[in-house]
């Protein structure tokens, strides 16, 4: 049984209490117009192309055995005709082509991770669990964890909240210390619209949450320009958030940095802002939210 992740950043402390090493898994089954990691969408294999890297030798183009390589394009791999060999990454001497994400077993995850125990330990550290949304990998990472608490280790979780509500409490919600919730449009039409699926599983899965014991839980809101940070949608969620007794909340500010990464994974997209929020719209957004606690930003 293998777990298929993009990356592991260690030495992280922005992703929950003291020092953590975070896990991207591959997979997710919403498609946010503006998502910060592109490279976790999809479940499959990709292979990502970084034009500055490459020097046009054309050695993985000689090399395909399925003449899947086209320097015309912007993106030079033919989606429909690779297999995903590897070929072309392995004579590529410029490491211009990748695999994105990567299989690993449990023991391989357990091992990196070892690494850094003494780290969580004296700093109230551990694993966050990212992607994507860890929870589309349910088999996985229900014996992942089993492993993660048998060492003791604090885990916190940082999901969309689009999962099958019976199987996430039977088999993930019993091994995880620390829920990050992420939350983005309160209108179901708009959710569908730039997120991909209707917002009903998540309220679903967000009420349940919100009344279990022994869990720590943190809504998270992203804060996209013209998408979720508009005036209405936030009062939406201060509403929300207040009739369950939530004091302290996330508040993630737009980040830009993922239009660079579009590209090289032969992707487009049609939400192009590259404007970080203003100091202006950050006051405004400070102001709806003074009623409760959150990191400032
Ligand atoms: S082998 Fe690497 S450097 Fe050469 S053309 Fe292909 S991607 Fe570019
Ligand atoms: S992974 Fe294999 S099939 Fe795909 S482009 Fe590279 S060499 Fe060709």
């Amino acid at each position: 049984m293998k777990g298929f992740i993009t990356n592991i950043k260690r030495n992280s402390l922005d992703d929950g209490p003291g020092i953590r090493t975070v896990l991207f898994f591959k997979g997710c089954p919403l498609r946010c117009v503006w998502c910060q990691n592109p490279e976790t969408q999809s479940p499959n294999q990709e292979i990502s192309y970084e034009c500055e890297k490459c020097v046009h030798c054309h050695k993985c183009q000689e090399h395909c055995p399925e003449n899947a390589i086209d320097f015309s394009e912007t993106y030079p791999i033919n989606k429909k005709l690779c297999t995903y060999c590897g070929g072309c990454i392995d004579v590529c001497k410029m490491e211009a082509l990748k695999f994105v994400g990567k299989y690993y077993t449990i023991s391989q995850l357990i091992k990196a991770i070892m690494k850094d125990k003494v780290f969580y330990d004296n700093s109230g550290g551990g694993i966050t669990l990212s992607g994507g949304e860890p929870t589309m990998q349910t088999e996985f990472l229900h014996q992942f964890l089993k492993e993660l608490k048998s060492k003791d280790i604090h885990v916190c979780l940082e999901t969309c909240g689009y999962f099958n509500t019976d199987t996430f409490f039977k088999l993930l919600f019993p091994h995880i210390d620390l829920i990050y919730f992420d939350l983005k449009i309160f209108d179901p039409t708009l959710h569908k619209r730039y997120c991909g699926v209707s917002n009903e599983v998540i309220f679903k899965n967000f009420e349940k949450m919100a009344t279990q014991e022994n869990i720590e839980l943190l809504p998270r809101i992203p804060l996209v320009p013209n998408i979720t940070s508009f005036k209405k949608n936030l009062e939406l969620w201060a509403t929300y958030l207040k009739k369950f007794n939530i004091k302290k909340i996330g508040l993630l500010p737009y980040n830009p940095l993922w239009l660079s990464k579009i590209p090289s994974l032969g992707k487009s997209t049609n939400y192009t802002n590259s404007d970080w929020l203003s100091n202006e719209q950050k006051s405004e957004i400070k102001v709806q939210f003074s009623e409760f606690e959150y990191k400032n930003f």
